[in-house]
């Protein structure tokens, strides 16, 4: 019989906001619900981006609010030899390669090739490097090769997505210039291997999912389900995150946070422990009743 995993992956970029307790009560509640297991992973394979205390600070967060763990938490930071290795399994198979393009030169390139720009505002890799680095050439970059054989997944709330990964994103990165594996690789390495297979999280990242679908594809790692949840947003519609001011969640946020996705707890249990609050949303947890949007408001996160 298959089991459920599921797993919250934050970024130790600044403590647990209201948004991203969202992102893990939201996996939590419909892994347990499942009879299933939830795990931790910190995400901090971008060292450039991860601020010290961060990690300790988001577990401390969980832990506050109940929401507990199976087995050991994972570090992106210790397992870059395994992004390696699936690197070099994709460059033996000819499907990863040395970049050598600079920004300014793919945006020049892309410009020339009337090639315009992905709906984040990112320029898509007009694919300059693909057969080869140009003589003198050195590589700052390893990207993967892409094609426009649509990929298609239906998300359990958010319905059919489909993408054209070269028409609509280009190769991307798997090894940044800076040395750090990119998010797109070290993700779905790591979902494999523990065993992910529900990823719940929001829709912030619903358009990396065709992209981590490709690459489970050219590795040939089982494909998990996906549930996208609407983003929280302050009232200025910003997703909400240390830049945009969010203030760090506690445990008076499990309430809001079920609210928010469509599980406000009956009066009976205003004021509850989160352990009780927690077992009503297991009980309770219902696909039906989360919010469609892809993104929603919250006024007074905190409650
Ligand atoms: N580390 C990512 C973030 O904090 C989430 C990755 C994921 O859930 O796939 O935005």
């Amino acid at each position: 019989m298959r089991t459920t995993v599921g797993r919250f992956a934050p970024s130790p970029t600044g403590p647990l906001h209201f948004g991203s307790l969202v992102a893990a009560l939201g996996s939590f509640l419909d892994a347990r619900a499942q009879g299933g297991r939830w795990l931790v992973r910190i995400e901090d394979v971008d060292e450039a981006r991860t601020q010290p205390g961060a990690a300790d600070a988001i577990l401390a967060t969980l832990e506050a609010c109940g929401l507990a763990w199976d087995g050991r938490v994972e570090f992106q930071s210790r397992r870059t030899a395994r992004y390696n290795a699936a690197l070099e399994r994709l460059v033996a198979a000819h499907q990863a390669y040395p970049c050598g393009c600079s920004r300014s030169e793919i945006a020049a390139a892309a410009d020339a090739a009337g090639i315009g720009s992905a709906p984040d505002g990112a320029r898509i890799y007009p694919g300059t490097c693909r057969h080869g680095l140009a003589p003198g050439r050195s590589a700052r970059a390893m990207r993967v090769h892409t094609n426009n054989v649509p990929v298609e997944f239906t998300d359990r709330l958010q319905g059919r997505i489909v993408q054209s990964l070269e028409r609509g994103v280009g190769d991307f990165v798997l090894l940044r210039a800076d040395g750090f594996f990119a998010y797109q690789l070290a993700v779905v390495v790591d979902d494999a291997e523990q065993g992910v297979t529900d990823i719940v999280r929001g829709t912030d990242l619903i358009d990396s999912t065709a992209r981590q679908i490709h690459l489970q594809r050219l590795l040939g790692l089982p494909e998990p389900r996906y549930l996208h949840l609407p983003v929280a947003t302050n009232s200025r519609g910003e997703k909400l995150s240390k830049q945009t001011g969010a203030a760090p969640a506690d445990a008076r946020a499990l309430a809001p946070a079920l609210a928010f996705l469509g599980h406000a707890p009956p009066a009976s249990l205003a004021g509850a422990p989160a352990a009780e609050l927690l077992a009503w949303g297991i009980a309770h947890w219902d696909i039906a009743r989360l919010p469609r949007a892809r993104t929603s408001a919250v006024s007074s996160p905190a409650g």
